[in-house]
């Protein structure tokens, strides 16, 4: 999970939102009807907006929501709880429907909205695992119930992508120490393009709109450090 910039719903939303909170007002037994609205060309646009938002990852795993499994809406308070709240763009987010289906209609304080906390502060990802950062609560109840370590299929993901960038960074180190060993600095200019290359990538796939890009940013960051000194030192 990372921080991301919340854009503006779709006006229509905002109708919405505002004619059901003037009913809701008059009336605190009414309920909304999700369904009904779920039919209308409004979601779409929703939905659209929120994709444009998550640029088309999942706001909890960063999965890629592929074009052949339905992306979700996610009430971060959950409707049936908060029902004030069923139409407020800023309460919806851009889910997989594993994660929607993990979540489901909890919600409690220290939960992380993407939108308003920083997620990061409370969770990092040391390999492919998310870890709470010092046990902290936010942290946990988030990785708890999103089931973030336990899914095979996602673990599985994460796995086979951090594999081929650990893959290339320890060949990377392996060339440099080769090099270096050999004290003939004119030789590290073979490995300085793909030392580029991999510097390049990783900012890159960092990015918000990649798919796993905290992970890749938490484990690779720090590291592509090294090999920024290592081309210092060389020029
Ligand atoms: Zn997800």
């Amino acid at each position: 999970m990372h921080k991301v910039q919340r854009n503006k719903g779709p006006l229509k939303l905002l109708e919405k939102d505002k004619e059901w909170k003037d009913s809701f007002k008059l009336n605190p037994n009414l309920k909304p009807n999700w369904e009904e609205f779920s039919k209308t060309v409004v979601k779409r646009e929703t939905i659209d907006m929120l994709e444009q938002m998550y640029k088309g990852c999942c706001c909890y795993c960063e999965s890629k929501i592929k074009s052949t499994s339905y992306p979700e809406i996610e009430h971060f308070k959950p409707k049936s709880k908060y029902k004030k709240l069923c139409f407020e763009y800023n309460n919806l987010h851009y889910s997989c429907k594993r994660c929607n289906i993990s979540k489901g209609s909890y919600y409690n304080e220290d939960m992380i909205s993407p939108s308003d906390k920083n997620p990061e502060d409370y969770i990092k990802y040391i390999g492919e695992v998310a870890v709470s950062r010092e046990n902290n609560k936010c942290g946990t109840i988030m990785i708890d119930l999103l089931k973030l370590n336990e899914r095979s299929d996602l673990k599985e993901e994460r796995i086979k992508y951090l594999s081929e960038f650990s893959k290339n960074y320890e060949l990377l180190i392996s060339a440099i120490e080769m090099v270096l060993n050999n004290k003939d600095s004119s030789d590290i200019n073979i490995v300085k393009p793909f030392i580029i290359n991999f510097i390049e990538n990783v900012k890159l796939k960092s990015k918000h709109g990649e798919s796993y890009c905290t992970m890749i940013k938490h484990n690779f960051l720090d590291k592509i450090d090294i090999l920024m000194e290592v081309l210092e030192e060389v020029e």
